[in-house]
């Protein structure tokens, strides 16, 4: 089970990716999520640093839908201003929301990275349908109940990782 629980690069944050370093690795598109891996769990809105972003990603040639396990509201308002497509209530680590956003950007799994905080639904998920994923150090700590209690096991999976400032 561990390789499943293995992404392909550990990253500071989404910061850390750059459309050269996707073009090495083969990825034309990213599937990203919200909670603490673009903003901070309760945090509403995107912002102008993190549209910039997407549109650079976006102007060479990389496609990006998110998709999150939130409810709609929260993803509709997140995405609004970013004018991103999306997928809500996507009950990562299950494999619909990952392949819905795959055809919907018309790529293949193998062309596909998810772009996650947690283990066990980005990294996994994207793991077992064979798209590359990245796993973003999580912004901050502070989280409903439920997903510090995941945090407890997914420490012995990330002791002495190293995460990187640039893909
Ligand atoms: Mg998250």
């Amino acid at each position: 089970m561990g390789h499943l629980l293995t992404p392909d690069a550990f990253l500071k944050s989404i910061y850390a990716i750059h459309p050269d370093g996707l073009r090495k690795l083969g990825i034309k598109g990213l599937i990203l999520d919200i909670d603490n891996t673009l903003v901070p769990t309760y945090t509403r809105d995107a912002d102008i640093k993190i549209k910039s972003f997407l549109e650079e990603l976006n102007k060479n040639g990389i496609k990006t839908v998110i998709v999150s396990n939130a409810k709609q509201a929260r993803v509709e308002q997140f995405c609004r201003y970013l004018n991103i497509d999306y997928i809500y209530k996507a009950r990562k680590p299950l494999s619909n929301g990952f392949l819905k956003a795959a055809g919907r950007m018309g790529l293949e799994p193998c062309h596909v990275a998810i772009v996650g905080d947690q283990l066990f639904t980005d990294i996994l998920g994207g793991n077992l349908l064979g798209m590359k994923t990245f796993l973003i150090k999580p912004i901050d700590d502070n989280e409903p109940f439920f997903i510090k209690f995941k945090r407890l096991f997914e420490k012995p999976f990330l002791r002495g990782r190293h995460y990187m400032d640039k893909l």
